[in-house]
């Protein structure tokens, strides 16, 4: 039996969900109660530390968990002021998306940042920015109900993650600059090609292979044999269809793993094109689909 492997994911807030599926579909059973600050794998080895998001890319960067998920921008402020933050992303999840961005009052005049004040949990970027465009600003720290700032007077503008902008809504405030996209990460402390412990670059594979199967799909369909060329080219991802002779004359069945969305637009291109019965369902994992490395040679 291999060394145990600990990851450290959001204890509860928006990652928690998301973060506990990825590692269930992954095949790490384990049960949280939302107290619980250490869950052990009833059938891996593997322990699951459960803590706020903030804490994530420290003790990955210590070492005391080998892996973690967080927001890429919790990841990136903290990589700003803090060198001992070494963690690197290893993965992109595709879930907990959204946007660090500017906002202000949807009655401000505020035309540009020069000489105004920003209110962020995002100091560290926001900073970064500011010296990237040459622009001189002061910036207020805040770390909750940043949104509320602009109307206390404490500040002219915000800096905020958004993601749907109902809470920009409701507050009147309304976007004006995207400083960086935003999505939950796989974090590792070392990048994913000197990682030497195989257990884990299996555990990572397995992960992958879930991320992959979300967006996959696998498509069925009959057509004319005259226009398997042209099906095959809009089924989209898709590597090697298999084409299936059926009772029918001159008539096919494809069968293809598409690994990109597939939309009402392209079916209904697909029918255009002389394609029936045509089914997509939904794959549950992929294994060795869309490797983004290779393991280290031993
Ligand atoms: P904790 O108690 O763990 O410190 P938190 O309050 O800092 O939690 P959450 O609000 O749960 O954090 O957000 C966690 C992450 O979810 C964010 O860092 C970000 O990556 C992501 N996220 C996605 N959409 C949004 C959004 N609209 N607002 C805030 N965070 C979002
Ligand atoms: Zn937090």
């Amino acid at each position: 039996m291999g060394k145990r492997i600990t990851i450290a994911i959001q204890r509860k807030g928006r990652l928690f969900e998301n973060s506990k599926n990825l590692l269930i579909k992954s095949g790490i059973n384990f049960t949280t109660n939302g107290e619980k600050l250490l869950a052990r794998s009833s059938n891996m080895n593997v322990d699951i530390l459960l803590v706020r998001d903030d804490d994530i890319p420290s003790l990955v960067s210590k070492g005391v968990a080998d892996l973690g998920i967080v927001g890429q921008n919790v990841l990136a402020e903290q990589s700003t002021s803090n060198r001992k933050i070494t963690a690197k992303a290893i993965l992109d999840l595709g879930f907990s998306k959204c946007r660090l961005a500017f906002a202000k009052p949807s009655n401000s005049k505020l035309r540009s940042l020069k000489n105004k004040t920003i209110a962020t949990s995002y100091p560290g970027l926001v900073k970064n920015y500011l010296r990237k465009n040459s622009i001189n600003a002061e910036i207020i720290k805040i770390n909750g109900s940043v949104e509320l700032t602009p109307y206390i007077g404490i500040a002219d503008c915000i800096c905020d993650l958004i993601s749907s902008g109902a809470t920009l809504e409701a507050n009147n405030l309304i976007e004006f600059k995207s400083l960086m996209n935003s999505e939950a990460v796989l974090i590792s402390s070392s990048n994913i090609k000197n990682i030497s412990d195989i257990n884990i670059i299996e555990l990572v594979k397995r992960f992958e292979g879930v991320i992959n199967a979300a967006e996959s799909k696998y498509v069925m369909l009959n057509a004319d044999t005259n226009s398997i060329k042209q099906i095959c080219k809009l089924l989209p991802g898709a590597d090697s269809p298999t084409i299936i002779p059926l009772q029918q004359k001159n008539k096919v069945a494809i069968h293809a793993l598409c690994s990109e969305p597939v939309f009402w637009e392209t079916m209904e291109k697909l029918k255009q094109n002389g394609a029936s019965s045509i089914l997509v369902m939904p794959v549950e994992k992929i294994l060795n689909y869309c490797l983004l490395y290779t393991s280290p040679s031993p």
